[in-house]
């Protein structure tokens, strides 16, 4: 073989695994950056928002309510939420607890992922009311996730367990302030309760059937509710 050839291949040959070695490099980038982009993904999916499953400070509590309802006092934030809810806010869904838990001990509750249920507000018996989940997020309380999308949650307490699971007159009372409020601040100019899903005050036993929630005394009074925050918003 001549010189000047011998030359010429080493060249040829040179220049292609110089173009393997780039293609390697360019492979073992994409991979590399593929799987960032993964892991990025499968956080931001992990990762709860701020102040979402712990103790919230006083004015990291004030804060919360400054962006929700003012009639609220306590906060205790759930991860069994969807962040955020992914429709805007034209429902109010009203639910009983089965029970008469304080807001403290309905947030403990509601902070335990196996449950994997929670409600935007709880009214206690004494017409407290606490935010569990943050009206622009999804709680789970309906047992329909296209309802809650569009709705914000209550859970009342009971006075009576059982029967027609009364609810007292003061938790009666804030029910309707807070629904008034929540209307007020939605843009929702009137609540209308058809006995079915289409009306726009709803409740959970339209969802489930294996439900009494909310309950005879709350659902007998739907129409009441409807009434009552109707005035007060064209009275506002
Ligand atoms: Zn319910």
């Amino acid at each position: 073989m001549m010189g000047g050839e011998i030359v010429k291949k080493q060249k040829i040959h040179e220049k292609t695994s110089g173009r393997h070695y780039s293609a390697v490099v360019l492979l073992v980038a994409f991979c590399v950056l593929s799987a960032l982009v993964f892991v990025g993904a499968w956080q931001a999916r992990l990762e709860l928002p701020p102040y979402v499953g712990k103790k919230l400070t006083r004015s990291e509590t004030d804060e919360v309510i400054a962006r929700n309802s003012p009639l609220a006092s306590y906060v205790h934030l759930s991860p069994n939420a969807d962040f955020p809810r992914k429709s805007e806010i034209k429902k109010i869904t009203i639910h009983h607890m089965g029970a008469n838990l304080t807001l403290e001990r309905l947030g403990e509750s509601f902070a335990k992922k196996d449950r994997k249920a929670s409600s935007n507000y709880g009214i206690d018996i004494n017409g407290k009311v606490a935010i569990y989940v943050e009206e622009e997020n999804r709680s789970w309380a309906s047992s329909n996730a296209e309802n809650d999308d569009m709705a914000v949650t209550i859970e009342v307490a009971n006075e009576t367990i059982g029967g027609d699971w009364r609810v007292s007159d003061e938790a009666y009372e804030t029910l309707i302030e807070l629904c008034t409020d929540i209307c007020w601040r939605n843009g929702i100019e009137e609540l209308v309760y058809t006995g079915d899903t289409n009306g726009n005050l709803t409740i959970h036993n339209m969802f489930r059937e294996d439900t009494e929630c909310p309950g005879y005394y709350l659902e007998s009074r739907m129409a009441d509710i409807a009434e009552k925050v109707n005035k007060n918003l064209n009275s506002s």
